[in-house]
């Protein structure tokens, strides 16, 4: 009965595919587009989305260097913050192109701002220029005028990727994807393609990204044999659960926090700190970062915000604040308050506000080599979705550069890749192997035993918001990786891919990435056996220099195999434009 899901194949190729329309896959169109090269720009939503556009954040920011002079400056702070988990050369290509990159946002239509001084990063230590940009609904208007007027660019929006295809040598020659407008699924021929997918906060109960942002890419390229690395690398920062659910918090508030109350109104941070101006240190430090860390005894703030908001039944710790803070004349803290303030009718000090920690971005990803190749031939990420370039912390403003740097070389490499590769055509039965095989059409189970996707997705993002958050440790992660095993044997998502009802086949859809990446990112945490940047395991708190190395993923015989990768720390000084 569910023997070949039917398939429209599409007559038109394309020398490159773009997935995803945040900031790195347009950057990525634009490239390959100017390079001379023909693009599918193709997203789930709608343009400008992901979280390059996320709806409930008032500003992105971007770091970038001053000038020449600020090169090696710029470079030792990404390095003290990777606590050797990046890749330098890819680091010091950021530095070098950053500047020209963000002068190439005019050319897609994104107009932006810089911040009249320069401004320490979160994890650095000296100042940088920081460019930023807003009014999302003005962007997109704008980005699509520009795309519309460009012969090499195609735009398919609400068309999701379902499969990687693939020739029989694991070359990259097209993909697969759901339609959402004439709910059909369409094979596009592609010489290569480039994911720019985003991260994975949809694996997590409570999360800043918007809800496109699941993990596909990272899913889809590992289930297609491409490596996974730093995955246990992840940025968690303090998000609004009340008054408005899913508000980005700015850790510069931190400096007038007077507390967290439970909700028996003790401050739960007393317990961590003998006196009040140890907390008040404390608080400090942590208002210097948004994300969670190890690397600076700030951690505490974290911890127990953690502790509070799991025996809080998800409603939350409540912050309070000094009534100075609405007095402060740094430009970036002024104008979040009253961004909260004309936008969602709330007064920092005054209102009640609920915090929790969020899931907020990825450090690690896709492993790509130095033209942002995975090892599947012709298979390129940038953004988000790819990995090994950031560290165990990522400096503050450098995810949103990454896009736009790597969207670039992602661009330049898969349309040299291209201009080299003949177009290769799937057989129906190739087609229908691959599909079968990503979505275990072979699965055997009783139907009465089976969970359905939305009760499967709930379960894997309770597991990951309560033992794979700022706080692990070795039997949680043993339990939640045995937890995902057992679900994966209640759920068969092939026959779901027939549903007639498009909100039970996207369901299906994210049920299976999220059973896949969850169980990879659980593994490579349960690997690493220290504490190193945002990874803090309770049972293993120091860094330990014998982990000065990188955890890869990827599957082997249908299982989850983790190996390691070097850290690379040579001096790369031929990363130049
Ligand atoms: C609240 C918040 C604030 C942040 N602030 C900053 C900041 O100030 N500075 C900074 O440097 N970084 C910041 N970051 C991080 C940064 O925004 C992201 O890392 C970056 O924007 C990711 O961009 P991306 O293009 O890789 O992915 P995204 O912008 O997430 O885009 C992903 C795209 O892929 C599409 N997609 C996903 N799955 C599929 C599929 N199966 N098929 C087709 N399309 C798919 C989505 O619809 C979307 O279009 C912030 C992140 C958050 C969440």
């Amino acid at each position: 009965m569910y023997d070949v899901l039917p398939v429209k194949r599409k007559k038109e190729t394309f020398d490159v595919l773009v997935i995803g329309c945040g900031l790195a896959g347009i950057t990525a169109a634009f490239r390959a587009a100017d390079a001379g090269v023909r693009v599918l720009l193709i997203t789930k939503t709608q343009l400008c989305s992901g979280s390059s556009f996320y709806g409930l954040m008032d500003t992105i920011h971007c770091q970038a260097t001053i000038d020449e002079n600020d090169e090696t400056v710029f470079l030792e702070d990404i390095l003290a913050c990777s606590a050797r988990m990046n890749d330098t050369w890819m680091n010091q290509y950021y530095i070098r192109n950053i500047r020209s990159c963000i002068s190439y946002l005019k050319r897609m239509g994104i107009a932006f701002e810089k911040l009249p001084e320069p401004k320490l990063p979160c994890f650095g230590t000296h100042a940088h220029d920081l460019y930023f940009w807003k009014d999302w609904k003005q962007i997109r208007t704008s980005v699509r005028a520009r795309i519309e007027a460009h012969p090499n660019i195609t735009l398919a929006e609400d068309t999701e990727l379902i499969a990687l295809l693939q020739q029989s040598s694991g070359a990259i020659c097209g993909a697969c994807f759901y339609r959402k407008n004439t709910r059909t699924y369409e094979a596009i021929t592609a010489k290569s393609v480039i994911l720019a997918t985003g991260g994975f906060g949809g694996l997590y109960k409570h999360n800043l990204n918007s809800p496109d942002v699941c993990g596909d890419g990272q899913a889809l390229a590992l289930k297609a044999g491409a490596s996974l690395i730093n995955l246990e690398f992840n940025q968690f920062i303090p998000g609004f659960i009340s008054p408005g659910y899913k508000i980005v918090f700015r850790e510069g508030s931190l400096d007038y926090c007077s507390g967290l109350f439970d909700s028996s109104q003790t401050n739960v941070l007393r317990q961590y700190f003998s006196s009040d101006e140890e907390m008040g240190h404390c608080l400090k430090k942590r208002a210097l970062h948004g994300p969670f860390t190890t690397a600076d005894k700030t951690g505490e703030f974290d911890l127990a915000l953690f502790d509070a908001a799991l025996k809080s039944c998800d409603n939350g710790v409540e912050i309070c604040y000094r009534p100075e803070i609405l007095l402060d004349p740094r430009s970036y803290v002024r104008d979040y308050i009253s961004w909260l303030h004309e936008t969602f009718d709330i007064t920092l000090s005054k209102d009640t506000i609920k915090i929790a920690p969020f899931f907020h971005a990825a450090n690690g990803g896709i492993f790509v080599d130095h033209t942002c190749q995975s090892t599947i031939p012709g298979l390129f990420a940038c953004g988000e979705c790819a990995g090994g370039i950031h560290g165990a912390d990522r400096l503050g403003g450098n995810a949103s550069g990454s896009c736009l740097v790597f969207g670039t070389l992602a661009a330049i490499s898969a349309a040299a890749y291209a201009s080299q590769t003949s177009i290769y055509s799937l057989s129906e039965s190739e087609l229908q192997t691959q599909l079968h095989r990503t979505y275990r059409s072979d699965h055997t189970i009783a139907s009465e035993n089976l969970l359905s996707p939305e009760a499967i997705t709930l379960k894997v993002k309770d597991l990951m918001w309560k033992y794979c958050n700022v706080q692990r440790n070795q039997s949680d992660l043993d339990f939640v990786r045995q937890e995902i095993q057992t679900l994966r044997q209640k759920f068969f998502p092939w026959k779901y891919l027939f549903s007639s009802q498009e909100s039970v086949l996207k369901a299906a859809l994210c049920a299976e990435h999220a059973l896949t990446l969850s169980e990879a990112l659980a593994l490579a945490m349960s690997q690493r056996k220290e504490s190193r940047g945002g990874h803090y395991r309770s049972d293993f708190p120091l860094t330990d220099p014998a982990w000065e190395k990188r955890i890869v993923i990827s599957i082997q015989n249908g299982t989850l195999h983790s190996s390691f990768s070097p850290c690379m720390d040579r001096d790369f000084s031929d990363a130049v434009d």
